[in-house]
C-alpha cells in the first residue's frame, strides 16, 4: 500500500504511515476497550510510522512489552506498539483517506463482551493464540 497521512481529533498529532495490507483488525481485550472506549479498530503499519508533529503525543506503557499512544490534548487513541518499535498498530479512524478496507481479523475474541458482535466473517483469535503466534514470530527472528 502507499503512504498515508493521519491526524488526531484536534489535529496536533500528525503522522505518515504505510499500512501493510488494506486489512483492519479489531482487538476486544479489556485494555484496548478501556483506553479507546470500545473495541480497538486498527491497521498494522509495521515500522513505517513517522510523526510530522508529536508535541502533544503521550505514551503509556501498558505492559512490559507494549505501549499505547494518545493525544494529550484531545484524548484520541493513536497506536498500540511494541516497545522496540517493530510493530505499530494504528487506530484506523485517524487516517485522512484510508482507502478501501476489509475487516479481516478479531483478536482477544475471548475477552469480547456479550453485548455486541460483528456480522463480518473474520479470522478470530483468542488471547492465548495471539501470544503463541507472537512467541513463534520472536523465535524465528
Ligand atoms: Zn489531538
Ligand atoms: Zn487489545
Amino acid at each position: 500500500m502507499t503512504e498515508k497521512t493521519g491526524r488526531c481529533l484536534c489535529g496536533s498529532v500528525k503522522f505518515k504511515a504505510t499500512p501493510k495490507k488494506a486489512e483492519v483488525g479489531v482487538c476486544h481485550c479489556s485494555m484496548c476497550r478501556k483506553s479507546s472506549a470500545g473495541p480497538f479498530f486498527a491497521i498494522d503499519c509495521g515500522d513505517s510510522l513517522v510523526f510530522d508533529d508529536e508535541t502533544t503525543l503521550g505514551v503509556y506503557g501498558s505492559s512490559e512489552w507494549a505501549e499505547r499512544g494518545f493525544c494529550n490534548q484531545c484524548g484520541s487513541t493513536i497506536f498500540w506498539r511494541l516497545k522496540d518499535g517493530s510493530a505499530n498498530i494504528l487506530a484506523i479512524d485517524l487516517f485522512d483517506d484510508p482507502g478501501e478496507l476489509k475487516l479481516d481479523h478479531e483478536v482477544f475474541i475471548d475477552e469480547k463482551p456479550d453485548y455486541y458482535s460483528f456480522a463480518e466473517k473474520t479470522h478470530q483469535l483468542t488471547g492465548k493464540q495471539v501470544f503463541d503466534m507472537f512467541a513463534a514470530s520472536q523465535e524465528s527472528k
